[in-house]
């Protein structure tokens, strides 16, 4: 089977077309200024990249030139439209409906169009997405993979904020928690790497944006991230858990609006906001080992905020077995998982420095004798969402 994987944000598409036969990429890329002037479409095939300028008006123009692009018989892609089996779309938020991947039918866009308000800036160029694809693949069977969807399974206490009831069910304000297909991805990898299911897991998602989720016999019991990304962790621009109050609090002194310091936690928080150096974790850690105080103020309550959300993970699940690293730094960034472990040895975390120094494939970097199982595992949420895809679709 050929599987398109469709991500799109509200002025870009990213994608990857995956032969599902040995999992392999046949080509991916990334349509940029969708709506705006100087749209470009940057296509990644056989290590080389293939840059196209044109405007795209709407999100259906990028899908259209994307599949001008895989049958133009000078790139050998696939011979027709045809080819493409199925279409997988990473969605943001499937609200409380969704606790696994659905094909995509009528009910299905109504509901993601429900949980707009959960998702604004997401859910609304999710389904342009599927429209799209929907226009240009007639007939072609897409499945909506919700980032909101591993986290399902959590009790009613770790996800229930306590405010009054009536707005919990009203508004259906409550911890749904993100980066759920890859906290799902790095769940399935480690319970091959143990050699079983049942086990007390921390998946630490580590990237511009970051979550942990704790996981108990593979399903996931609490996580970082709540009503929308912005909670938790510190991040790239994102502050993470704050005092509710502090809202209130810039509002009255800076004389700004809501939406105002709403974008400042946004956008101008997290390590950035601290550092005043850059929202990038490397430049950060750069600046840090020259010295900037801030610098080393930002990181150290990234690992600080980490290393005590895996505590806090370890008495939701009365112990742990096994801790994951995925993301950008979670992948490449040896010094930050010594930085987080370090303080972790009363639960009997022990790395190998020598291991944790390696880079590449899903690897375990504790000692023989830690008590926890320490694991480095390259998340790949476009695979997940293929092979959801796959799985819904084959038999269709
Ligand atoms: P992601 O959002 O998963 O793509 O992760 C992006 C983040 O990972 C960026 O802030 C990068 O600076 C960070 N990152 C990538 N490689 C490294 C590295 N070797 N050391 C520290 N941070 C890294």
């Amino acid at each position: 089977m050929i599987v398109l994987v469709v991500n799109c944000g509200s002025s870009s598409m990213k994608y990857q077309l995956i032969d599902m036969s040995d999992e392999h990429v046949m080509v991916s890329g990334v349509a940029e200024r969708i709506t705006f002037d100087h749209g470009v479409i940057t296509h990644k095939l056989n290590g080389e990249k293939i840059v196209i300028e044109k405007d795209m008006a709407t999100h259906k123009d990028a899908v259209d030139l994307l599949m001008e692009f895989l049958v133009d018989p000078k790139y050998h892609i696939i011979s027709s439209m045809s080819d493409i089996d199925a279409v997988g779309h990473r969605v943001l938020h499937g609200g409380s409906k969704y606790s696994e991947s659905v094909v995509v039918d009528d009910a299905v866009l109504k509901a993601i169009e429900e949980c707009t308000p959960l998702g604004p800036l997401h859910n609304p160029a999710n389904l342009m997405g599927i429209n799209a694809c929907a226009a240009a693949l007639p007939g072609v069977p897409q499945v909506a993979v919700f980032d909101t969807a591993f986290h399902q399974t959590m009790p009613a206490y770790a996800s229930t904020y306590p405010i009054p009831y009536e707005y919990v069910e009203k508004h259906k304000i409550r911890k749904y928690g993100f980066h759920g297909t890859s906290h799902r991805y790095v769940t399935l990898k480690a319970a091959e790497m143990m050699g079983t299911k049942e086990f007390k897991l921390v998946t630490c998602h580590l990237g511009n944006g970051a979550s942990c989720a704790a996981v108990l016999n593979g399903k996931c019991v609490d996580t970082s991230m709540g009503l929308t990304p912005l909670d938790g962790l510190e991040m790239g621009t994102r502050c993470g858990t704050v005092d509710p109050a502090v809202v209130k609090f810039l509002c009255d002194k800076e004389g700004l609006t809501v939406d105002e310091v709403d974008d400042i936690l946004n956008k101008k928080s997290g390590v950035l906001g601290v550092s005043g150096v850059s929202n990038d974790f490397r430049d950060v850690e750069e600046a840090m080992n020259n010295g900037n105080e801030r610098a080393r103020l930002a990181m150290q309550i990234f690992y600080y905020r980490v290393r005590t959300t895996i505590g806090q993970y370890a008495a939701a699940m009365d112990g742990v077995d096994a801790i994951v690293f995925t993301a950008g730094v979670g992948e490449n960034s040896a010094s930050a998982r010594t930085a987080i472990c370090k303080d972790l040895t009363y639960l009997g975390v022990k790395i190998d420095e020598e291991l944790n120094s390696k880079r590449g494939e899903a690897m375990f970097i504790n000692t023989p004798d830690s008590k926890v199982k320490v694991m480095v595992i390259p998340t790949n949420e476009e695979l997940m969402i293929a092979l959801d895809t796959v799985a819904l679709t084959k038999d269709l």
